[in-house]
């Protein structure tokens, strides 16, 4: 079976297991449609056409990878409402709070940066897991990691402690009073499956409502930062990789506008009006 599904992998194209996967989850039985940009799409910018601009000039998010969708990377939209489709109205991943960006093992090699999406303290750091992870997503119990970092934790989640693709933490500010006499301890865990992740905390009132940015499955020992530094929009923060619950390389991206409550930073509409994105015009570079 492993040999089937590299021979998938690499069967001509970008990311075929990503994509393949993706169906197999159900996205092409609820009606599939192409997720490449439509002519004239407007996309977010790059970190390095960020740095070029005004500073100052935006308060919006920038694009939180090294890769230009519908080039060399995919995006699959996020379903915040969990109704069965994404809600920007583009292919998602369903019941996803985040925006998963896919790339090819190739760049995930070569080396993909990982990118603050806007300016802000870091907050939590996970990182040395393996991070060649395919098992997500897989039908029929279909293994192709046997590396303990890609497979279901076991035991109770623990602060401090990582257990398969979860690794834990306390929830801090977020963990108030109210919740411990809700659900104790447990309550005070906050876990993520995403191998090395990195969770950035904003200042809301300067980025749009933006209160977090978290940044999942990223290649292990690649994470520049530590928690407690301030980072700057554009700044690199990792590369991208397959850590964690994952079904190939990709950067799964989640914003949230408090402890938490994830948003969606294309709604309404995939595109510039309204969204969360600092975008440009790519036919006049406006
Ligand atoms: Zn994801």
């Amino acid at each position: 079976m492993k040999i089937n599904f590299h021979f998938i992998r690499y069967a001509g194209g970008r990311n075929n297991l990503f994509l393949l996967l993706i169906l197999l989850s159900g996205v092409l039985a609820l009606g599939c449609v192409s997720q490449q940009p439509q002519p004239g799409r407007e996309w977010p910018i790059s970190a390095e056409e960020y740095s070029s601009s005004a500073a100052g000039s935006t308060e919006k998010l920038i694009w939180p990878i090294d890769c230009k969708p519908g080039v060399n990377c995919d995006i699959f939209y996020p379903d915040i409402d969990k109704d069965g489709k994404a809600n920007c109205g583009q292919v998602g991943s369903i019941g996803h709070e985040g925006t998963d960006i896919g790339i090819s093992w190739g760049m995930m090699e070569k080396g993909t940066d990982v990118y603050a999406a806007a300016d802000g303290v870091v907050k939590w750091v996970f990182d040395g897991k393996y991070d060649r992870c395919e098992n997500f997503g897989l039908p029929f119990g279909i293994k192709l990691n046997d590396n303990p970092d890609c497979n279901d934790p076991a035991g109770p989640p623990q602060p401090g402690a990582s257990s398969g693709y979860r690794v834990c933490t306390e929830r801090g500010d977020y963990c108030n009073a109210a919740l411990k006499t809700a659900g104790g301890n447990a309550n005070c865990v906050w876990c993520f499956y995403g191998g090395n992740v990195i969770v950035i905390l904003h200042d809301a009132n300067k980025t749009s409502g933006v209160f977090a940015t978290r940044y999942d499955h990223l290649k292990n020992g690649s994470i520049l930062v530590r928690p407690g530094d301030k980072v700057k929009a554009g700044q690199k923060i990792a590369e991208a990789g397959s850590a964690g619950r994952s079904s190939g390389p990709h950067l799964h991206f989640e914003v949230w506008s408090d402890w938490y409550t994830p948003i969606d930073p294309w709604a309404p509409s995939c595109g510039p009006t309204g969204s969360l994105w600092r975008y440009k015009n790519p036919a006049n570079q406006t």
